[in-house]
């Protein structure tokens, strides 16, 4: 089988309200699709990280890579991702590092498709059905105390046992209280994540990290900036809630410095960002071999492959229509979540069918 062409498309829409994190403000949503043509009629669909941008260097990346990866064989996902890593002219990590994930993703599709096999079977099929979270809890203007509790039921009435919600953008007290009462509103029997995408200094978060504890909080998200492995191991000594971070380290290099350096419990490679699947299963195989758990950030579509493949996979990320109101329209057939697990599809290659007339007046690029 031979790649004949790549084929990039960019795919923004307004939230109806921005959403914000302890860091950032979004007003807008979106797709970063890679799409691989192959001569026997196969193509695979792969997606990309980065929403953050109007997506024209994705593409303009892409464009960058396709000499190398047209002409190629597409079950080669090795060759061609050391082929698109070798040169490292335009940035080891970042967008550059982004877009490879997109094409290796659509690669593992190209390579379910072709031998008629889900995704998480090729790459190992430890389980098909995993553990589920919902992400959500965001700060928005005027949403108060009770709108948060109130979203955070809504999302275990539609079936999880596990919920995220944000901490870093708001006083630190007053982030507590909203720890507080989510805990309240849930019950005991519920896990709770909370994420601060890296808002802290290590200081401040080991003083919230200590003024959480007795919410039972089942992992403190990115306490601290991405680059700042020994506070993330800092956070971790200071408190007995397990700490998680991944979705902003890149390739396997970075996981292994935050492995060896055991300085989180909990590993959250984005295979939408870090390198795709053919890296993600390298950082899932080291951290296995440290008795470490994998939970995927971001979308839920690749996620939920990574986590049924593999054995130490921990949970999967769950965006509901609260936070992202295009994923029921612009996936043909969205995840459910079901009693707090999901089942991966099994549809060969990563079953992602992309709704094309829902899609159609949303392309940026
Ligand atoms: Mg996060």
């Amino acid at each position: 089988m031979k790649i004949t062409n790549v084929v990039t498309e960019v795919y923004r829409w307004k939230r109806d309200k921005p959403i914000r994190n302890g860091m950032y403000v979004y007003a807008e949503a979106g797709l970063n699709v890679v799409k691989i043509e192959t001569d026997e009629g196969i193509t695979g669909i792969g997606l990309g990280g980065g929403m953050t941008d109007d997506g024209r260097v994705f593409q303009a990346i892409g464009e960058q890579f396709k000499p190398i990866v047209v002409g190629q064989d597409p079950l080669q996902n090795e060759k061609i991702w050391d082929n698109l890593w070798q040169p490292k002219l335009i940035g080891r990590r970042g967008l550059t590092t982004r877009v490879i994930s997109a094409i290796d993703n659509a690669l593992w599709d190209v390579k379910g498709k072709a031998a008629n096999m889900p995704v998480y079977k090729l790459l190992g099929g430890f389980s098909d059905s995993v553990p589920v979270y919902i992400a959500g809890g965001y700060y928005e203007e005027g949403k108060g105390l009770k709108d948060l509790a109130d979203e955070m039921t809504e999302s275990v009435s539609i079936g999880a046992k596990a919920v995220k919600m944000k901490i870093g953008g708001a006083p630190i007290n007053e982030d507590v209280e909203r720890v507080r009462v989510v805990r309240e509103a849930i019950g005991p029997d519920i896990d709770l994540m909370v994420d601060a995408n890296a808002a802290y200094r290590h200081y401040d978060a080991i003083k919230i990290a200590k003024k959480m504890e007795p919410y039972d909080v089942f992992w403190f998200e990115e306490p601290v900036n991405p680059d700042d492995y020994q506070g993330h191991k800092l956070v971790s000594q200071s408190t007995s809630i397990p700490i998680s971070t991944g979705e902003n380290e890149y390739t396997r290099y970075g996981f292994r410095d935050l492995i060896e350096g055991r300085c989180v419990s909990i590993l959250q490679p984005d295979p939408l960002i870090m390198g795709g699947i053919t890296e993600i299963q390298k950082v899932a195989a080291m951290a296995h071999a440290h008795d470490l758990p994998i939970s995927p950030h971001g979308n839920q579509d690749i996620g939920v492959h990574v986590v049924a493949g593999v054995p130490n996979g921990l949970t999967v990320e769950y965006y509901r229509a609260s936070t992202d109101p295009m994923y029921d329209l612009w996936c043909k057939e969205p995840l459910r979540v079901d009693d707090g697990v999901v089942h991966p599809p099994e549809r060969p290659g990563l079953g992602i069918e992309l709704n094309d007339e829902a899609l159609k007046d949303l392309r940026v690029g």
